[in-house]
């Protein structure tokens, strides 16, 4: 039985049904604060497999909680009624660039298991998720690969623009074509605000 959020289950009911397999969306307002501003998410689902009993090797990050259940197992021990849960967390994230400080979107995913005794009787997933989500975003966001960053000197964004300081290691010179793009770009730009 699925109650509340609609990450919580009942694990009677899938031992019953000897697994169980979810895809869910998660509550916006349960991840509100996980990132540090700027970054935000902007949204998230998780898709849970729930196995009972199994090869608990595959259960990833957290072996060493099968291995204390079942010491030198790498099967279930507990009778075949522990509940393995393998699930991967999705989400939309808004990043601030390391390089540039600009703000883009990007999507990522997060493996997470869990393993659930015998005595266990309901499952709440939503800690796990969360978790994940909060995992997933980069140390060190970058807009893009090749993000130039801004100027050291004048401050400007070196992706949008070609300032006259004196030109860094590694930046890419100003070739005629990008020039007269990045006018007409800086030109539509100002039409665009009126
Ligand atoms: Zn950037
Ligand atoms: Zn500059």
């Amino acid at each position: 039985m699925e109650t509340g959020s609609g990450l919580l289950f009942s694990a009677a009911e899938i031992r019953e049904k000897g697994g169980l397999y979810a895809a869910k969306p998660l509550d916006p307002a349960s991840y509100a604060g996980i990132l540090d501003k700027p970054s935000a998410v902007k949204s998230a689902s998780v898709e849970l497999v729930f196995s009972v009993g199994g090869d608990l090797s595959t259960v990833r990050p957290r072996q060493e909680v099968w291995r204390k259940l079942c010491p030198g197992a790498t099967q279930d021990c507990g009778k075949g009624r522990s509940i393995i849960l393998n699930a991967r967390a999705s989400a939309e994230l808004d990043l601030e660039c390391a390089r540039c400080g600009g703000i883009f979107s990007a999507e990522f995913t997060e493996p997470f298991d869990e393993v659930y005794e015998d005595t266990v009787e309901s499952i709440d997933v939503r800690g796990p998720a969360l978790e994940a989500v909060a995992l997933m975003a980069p140390m060190k966001p970058l807009c893009a690969a090749g993000c130039k960053g801004l100027c050291p000197v004048c401050g400007c964004d070196l992706n949008r623009m070609t300032c006259g300081c004196k030109a860094e290691p590694g930046a890419p010179e100003e070739t005629e074509k990008t020039s007269s793009f990045m006018a007409l770009k800086r030109f539509k730009e100002k039409k665009d605000k009126k």
